[in-house]
């Protein structure tokens, strides 16, 4: 059994939200790791740092505490495509470096959508499974008019498990995410919203949980949560 974890914020206040994504990262140290990384999004542009190895060393090593930004996501990985190394961790960002994204599962259908993007000239770096994501949503990114839409569209085409969670410089205010077959929550705070694998991550600054269903996608900011489901379409968010 895989696992790994997942922790982003959307504040409205928190200059500096990258040292909270490291604290809540420890909190998911219990589910395993090999990896660590942190993407934040800041005067349009998408700051990464990460690498193979503990939180603790990391943290100093890379400086993870100092990223600038209101909306970051952070990843510890348990790698299954790809060894555990500096590239291979997420986040994974797009040929531009305006999305970045992390990934808890596996894609099973990557190889033949890697050949795809390959062809229409993506640039890949890493050897993961994840990788593929980033690039199908900056590939339909170019045809839809809207970051959503094409984020959707990606996810239909999308074979395997995930639990996903995504910044961009196009909107940078939100935190995109999905899950399917792997455990994504929501956390609602006063001025934050946050998307984890689980609640101790957030647990310090609420304990408000929309506990995601299976095909459940959509979007944080610091102040809206918005939820469709694949089969269902739009979910009522105080319903759950
Ligand atoms: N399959 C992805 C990888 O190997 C994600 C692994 C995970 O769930 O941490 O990078």
């Amino acid at each position: 059994m895989f696992v790994c974890g997942i922790f982003g914020i959307a504040s409205r206040s928190l200059e500096n939200v990258s040292s909270i994504i490291v604290d809540g990262l420890k909190k998911l140290e219990y589910r395993g790791y090999d990896s660590v990384g942190i993407a934040t999004v800041h005067d349009g542009k998408i700051y990464v740092r990460k690498g193979a190895g503990k939180i603790s060393l990391l943290e100093n090593k890379l400086d993870l505490r100092s990223l600038p930004g209101r909306v970051g996501i952070g990843h510890t990985r348990w790698a299954t495509h790809g060894v555990p190394n500096d590239v291979n961790s997420h986040p994974h960002v797009d040929c531009t470096g305006s999305i970045a994204l992390v990934h808890n599962g596996i894609i099973e259908n990557y190889l033949e959508l890697k050949e795809q993007l390959l062809a229409k000239g993506h640039r890949f770096i890493s050897d993961t499974d994840t990788e593929v994501i980033v690039h199908l949503i900056e590939d339909f990114v170019k045809n839809e008019e809207s970051f959503f839409n094409a984020f959707k569209r990606a996810l239909q085409v999308l074979k395997g498990s995930f639990a996903l969670a995504i910044i961009t410089t196009r909107q940078p205010d939100t935190i995109f995410f999905a899950r399917k077959h792997s455990p994504l929550i929501i956390g609602l705070g006063d001025g934050a919203n946050y998307v984890s694998s689980d609640i101790p991550a957030f647990l310090e600054y609420t304990n408000k949980v929309i506990v995601l269903n299976d095909g459940d996608f959509g979007y944080i900011t610091n102040s809206k949560v918005y939820i469709e489901n694949i089969e269902k379409g739009k979910v009522n968010v105080s319903s759950r």
